[in-house]
């Protein structure tokens, strides 16, 4: 076992200080029982404890650091922005470098806006499109987490899943009266809530690539009924691609899947582990917000300079070194390796992995018999791509087996706390929660992907004793 006596210190004091001692519940090892690792310093593929333990992560501040921990340029690039001061609450050239910069990556956004988180960043993009269409329903997928929005916190994924608190006490009905919850990929559903409420509906709000509870795959057929009944009815489509910008492909998921939401909402990636949030799309819809229209938004941070100045390196070094086909590459082969190990040491398994997402999710041996037939074709609307051919940029590599919270939340979550400590010990970071996407970088490598895979498959013959 490794030595946490300092972690365990200071978690403890933290406790007194902090509610739970933690500042999201996402850390706070709830779902795997236990106490959180206290973190010192990150380093590339690798996070540093405070009891000098050394472990591969997998967590990536839960998304952001595609390129790896303190990373020399965008250290450099906060240094220099820091030195000219660090906030001044008024316009900036860095603001148009990144705003520049990720229209010319997502196709679908013309106009952008820059927040200082991911929640902000979807509660405005609600906000506008009732602004906008004047109308108060909006569509939410069960098991889609949207930050903690009020409107959006229920059925709401990871956190408040795993937590068991799906409504959260403090959101009213009032506030989700005008939220219809809907099961994620479901076309039956999606088809009847827009023929009773077409009209009424605001916005629809999906994360394409599901990454908050574990990582399940948006369908086809799903995403473009989507698209076709909210332009239909004249309803605002939002893609929240907080967590799969840049993650299911440079572009995004809308761009890899063909499909051209009104909004797109966006963090994570483009704060370069600083924080950031942006949302952006159709002119016509963006120019609504104040002082160009008057839906009211607006933040004392927001555009940061800092925060630009890591979001700005960050895309830089990714359009030069453009490491999208490695990272996915590296991330089948860890997906792979994950999947055969588990199949040998008989532990019923099955691994989702698009661009450089992916959940091991750990099968009941009820779920395990259902038929596991993999669709193939190669193009995102010829549907789902087999795993000999994952390493093409379409491609991604996904069983039929988890498609939405119902069967998600079916899996053994007692096995995967199981796993997360075994894989702890061998110097392995991994998410505390099954229900969370775990990633690939830029800077692990085949070398610590191996070991990956070794130590998974020590720990996969422990749990089948
Ligand atoms: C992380 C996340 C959010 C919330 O972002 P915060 O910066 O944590 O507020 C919203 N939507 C999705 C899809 C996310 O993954």
């Amino acid at each position: 076992m490794l030595n946490h006596e300092n972690s365990h210190t200071i978690f403890n004091n933290a406790r007194n200080l902090i509610p739970g001692g933690v500042n999201s519940p996402a850390r706070a090892f709830g779902a795997v029982g236990g106490e959180p690792i206290v973190f010192d310093r990150g380093e590339g593929a690798y996070l540093y404890d405070v009891d000098g333990n050394k472990y591969v992560d997998y967590v990536q501040s839960w998304g952001p650091m595609i390129l790896g921990h303190a990373h020399p340029r965008v250290i450099a690039a906060i240094q220099a922005a820091a030195v000219k001061g660090t906030s001044f609450g008024a316009p900036t050239l860095l603001e148009n470098t990144l705003a520049q910069m990720v229209i010319d990556t997502v196709p679908s956004i013309e106009k952008i806006r820059f927040v200082n988180s991911g929640t902000e960043a979807t509660m405005s993009a609600i906000r506008l499109a009732r602004g906008f269409t004047g109308r108060k329903k909006i569509i939410k997928f069960i098991g889609n987490y949207h930050g903690h929005v009020d409107s959006l916190l229920v059925a709401a994924g990871s956190s408040a899943a795993t937590l068991g608190v799906p409504n959260s006490p403090g959101v009213t009905e009032g506030t989700i009266q005008d939220t219809i919850l809907l099961p994620y990929n479901n076309v039956e559903a999606l088809k009847n809530a827009f023929h009773s409420a077409g009209k009424e509906i605001a916005a629809a709000i999906v994360e394409p690539v599901a990454g908050n509870m574990g990582c399940v795959v948006g369908s086809s057929n799903f995403l473009y009924e989507l698209r076709h009944l909210t332009q239909e009815n004249g309803a605002v489509l939002i893609f929240d691609e907080v967590m799969s910008g840049w993650r299911v492909g440079k572009s995004g998921a809308g761009a890899r899947f063909s499909l051209v939401p009104d909004i797109t909402t966006l963090g994570k990636v483009i704060g370069g582990g600083l924080p950031v949030g942006a949302y952006g799309g159709r002119a016509d819809i963006m120019d609504n917000i104040l002082p160009k229209g008057k839906v009211f938004q607006a933040g004392t941070l927001s555009g940061n300079p800092l925060a630009m100045a890591a979001g700005v390196a960050t895309l830089r070094v990714l359009n030069e070194s453009d490491p999208f086909a490695a990272i996915e590459r590296k991330a089948a082969m860890l997906a792979e390796g994950l999947e055969d190990a588990a199949r040998d040491a008989k532990i019923p398994a099955a691994i989702e992995q698009i661009g450089s997402m992916m959940t091991l999710f750990f099968l009941t041996e009820q779920d395990n018999k259902i038929d596991q037939h993999r669709m193939s074709g190669t193009t995102f609307n010829g549907g789902i791509v087999e795993r000999s051919t994952a390493t093409s940029s379409t491609g991604g590599c996904f069983s039929s087996k988890i498609t939405d919270w119902e069967s998600a939340s079916r899996c053994d979550t007692n096995r995967y706390a199981n796993f997360f400590w075994n894989m702890l010990d061998r110097g392995f970071y991994f998410p505390c929660s099954q229900f969370e996407t775990f990633f690939m970088s830029a800077v692990i490598t085949e070398k610590e992907i191996n070991q990956t895979i070794d130590a998974a498959a020590e720990v996969f013959k422990l749990l089948s004793l």
